[in-house]
């Protein structure tokens, strides 16, 4: 029986993505009733908004997504429909493995992370408030009376909200993704030393986590501005990172360039029922329409849907298809060649059809 998935095309480079993805998916011979839905900008000129209450019902029936990356306006406009669609779902924790590939021209190899990072909450719970507004000014004054320390009045606020439950929830599931995933280490990262509060609980909670896995898991802790830096020096010393929102987004991206670059990394949302998968890179507006961006990170994340669906086989035969082409490097996009001019690399459909060819 054909596996029933939510397919949101997204915005800029978005469709061309997950056509790729889905043409690739198609030819591992396994069977796809795809439902696809619109979210983002077109659903804007469509609906009137830019998460229509379709999708959520669609990926709500049918518990699987893949999806292509949504555009966010900066500033004003509307607020993120993946971080609305993380939220919304209760899809708590996001998996970005970053993992070498062989063939690809990077300062780095052997690098095997996987980046557990909390969906949920954190700066990215889109609790604002604006300068200069009635409630800000208000919620000010409460701040004055609470505690000492100065706030500017023509200040914005973003509140960080970090819960023992959603921390629990997220190290719990980081230390079952390192035994299922044969791992050795988890680290959790934080900045404790400054936000005692929010980031001490994060540690706090992942600390007392860790004991039940003793033995089993090796466990420790870093702050992420170290991190940062460890990671570029020497990220083969890393296994399992386990992150609070923010600085998960931030360190997927970093990671990201490490095994060569945003057209590379794949992702997944997790929840208790519900999955969607989506590259980890956004709708990079000025390429959208060319056919020119790598399909990789939208394929493997396809391939992370078919381990999620049980379906290991056709995943391990896909992924070996997409290292195949990488490593033999013909049939590649401009990103993924010595130099990004070079006039003989391909398009992004040329690519995927590339791989589909080595799956007949
Ligand atoms: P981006 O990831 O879209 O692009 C940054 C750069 O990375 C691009 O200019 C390009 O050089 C490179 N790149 C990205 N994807 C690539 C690919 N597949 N192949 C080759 N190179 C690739 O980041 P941005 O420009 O900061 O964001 C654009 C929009 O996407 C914003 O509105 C942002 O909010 C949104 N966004 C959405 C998601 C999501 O849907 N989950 C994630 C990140 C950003």
């Amino acid at each position: 029986m054909a596996y029933k998935i939510t397919l949101i095309p997204g915005d800029g480079i978005g469709p061309e993505v997950a056509l790729a993805a889905r043409k690739c998916l198609e030819a591992t011979g396994v069977s796809f009733a795809w439902e696809e839905v619109i979210a983002g900008t077109s659903a804007i000129e469509k609906y009137g908004t830019p998460l229509p209450a379709s999708v959520l019902k669609s990926i709500r029936k049918n518990k699987v997504a893949l999806k292509g990356p949504i555009i966010t306006p900066i500033g004003g406009g509307f607020r993120s429909v993946n971080v609305a669609l993380r939220q919304e779902l209760n899809l708590f924790a996001c998996v970005r493995p970053a993992k070498s590939i062989p063939g690809i021209k990077s300062p780095y190899q052997n690098i095997d992370l996987a980046i557990i990072r909390e969906n949920t909450e954190d700066l990215y719970a889109g609790i604002e408030f604006q300068s200069g507004k009635k409630d800000t000014l208000r919620l000010l004054e409460l701040i004055k009376k609470l505690q000492p320390k100065k706030i500017n009045a023509s200040s914005a606020l973003s509140i960080k909200p970090i819960s023992a439950a959603a921390t629990r929830r997220i190290t719990e599931f980081a230390f079952e993704y390192a035994l299922k995933n044969k791992r050795k280490k988890v680290t959790a990262v934080h900045k404790a030393n400054i936000m005692k509060y929010t980031d001490g609980l994060f540690l706090e909670v992942a600390r007392k986590v860790a004991k039940k896995y003793t033995g089993r898991i090796e466990f420790n802790d870093c702050l992420v501005d170290n991190l940062a830096m460890q990671l570029v020096k020497n990220p083969q010393s890393f296994d399992v990172l386990a992150l609070p929102n923010l600085y998960g987004d931030i360190i997927s991206d970093l990671c990201a360039g490490l095994i060569g670059g945003l057209g590379l990394a794949a992702g997944a949302n997790i929840g208790k029922s519900i999955a969607l998968f989506e590259p980890v890179h956004g709708s990079a507006p000025k390429y959208a329409g060319l056919n020119k961006v790598n399909p990789t990170a939208t394929i493997l994340s396809g391939v992370l849907m078919l381990r999620y669906l049980g379906e290991d086989r056709a995943a391990d035969r896909l992924e070996k298809a997409v290292y195949d082409v990488i490593a033999e490097g013909k049939f590649v996009t401009y990103d993924l060649k010595e130099r990004r001019d070079d006039p003989n690399c391909v398009s992004t459909q040329s690519m995927a059809d590339e791989i589909c060819r080595r799956l007949r």
